[in-house]
């Protein structure tokens, strides 16, 4: 799995940081993880082709997360070269569908191409995995708002988990349990943490506690993003400590 990081901030706007959107490149599919502000010029700048995502999946409904999916359809339809026939997949938590027919309900016949679209709402608590080229996926909530969930990848060389938004949660934890890479979210500063949102020790502790072997952070505030995030995060995790930055690209 090649893992590209597309938006790395939150919704404080910055030059160097993005909303967030992660793109996986697995078993000749392109899937992307959310899409805030600024992802689609995003994937341009990281070398990636917004025309070619298959399959899109949706943390949660907050719109630094899914802004810019409005956008990326638009420019599916109008501004690719070669007309789309092949099916768009988009996915999120339950009431997934119930959010998707309101942003269709206004920009439906504007962005929506001729192309098929699968929309498939999630059951926030899981499934059996499902079964994607070249990986699994299953999900689990978060604590972050009602509907969020975080998301992983089982690949044939590791285990890739996306947190989305949330706090400390054990359901995460279990989720990420002995993952390769863990990219999870640390918002704000221990002493001023952001409400539904980790610090660098509440980001540690689920890296520890799912014993992961590397941790990338991100949806980082500019209160926490500073010269001693790292070491902050490695006074409670022993393994490889990483600072997303928009375009890292992580091979899992
Ligand atoms: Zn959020
Ligand atoms: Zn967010």
């Amino acid at each position: 799995m090649e893992v590209t990081v597309v938006g790395s901030g939150t919704v404080v706007p910055r030059l160097g940081r993005r909303q967030s959107c992660v793109v996986v490149e697995a078993g000749g599919e392109t899937l992307v993880f959310d899409l805030g502000s600024g992802a689609v010029r995003g994937m341009v700048r990281s070398g990636l082709d917004p025309f070619a995502v298959d399959r899109i999946f949706f943390t949660h409904f907050h719109p630094d997360h899914t802004v810019d999916a409005v956008n990326l359809l638009f420019t599916i339809k109008y501004g690719a070269e070669e007309e789309r026939t092949r099916p768009l997949h988009l996915a999120g938590p339950e009431p997934f569908r119930r959010f998707w027919k309101s942003v269709l309900a206004v920009w439906g016949e504007t962005m929506s191409g001729e192309y098929p679209t699968h929309v498939s709402e999630l059951p926030r608590k899981g499934t059996a995995p499902l079964d994607l080229p070249g990986c699994k996926l299953s999900w689990a909530p978060t604590e972050h708002s009602p509907e969020s969930i975080a998301y992983r990848l089982d690949g044939p060389e590791g285990a890739f988990v996306y947190t989305g938004d949330t706090e400390y949660s054990e359901s995460v934890v279990g989720l990420a349990r002995g993952a390769h890479t863990l990219l999870i979210e640390c918002t704000g500063p221990d002493d001023e943490p952001l409400p539904h949102h980790l610090t660098p020790s509440g980001a540690a502790r689920v890296a520890r506690e799912a014993d992961v072997d590397r941790v990338v952070l991100t949806h980082l505030h500019p209160s926490v993003d500073d010269d001693s995030l790292v070491s902050k995060v490695r006074e409670g995790y022993g393994g490889e400590v990483v600072v997303a930055e928009d375009g890292l690209r992580l091979r899992v």
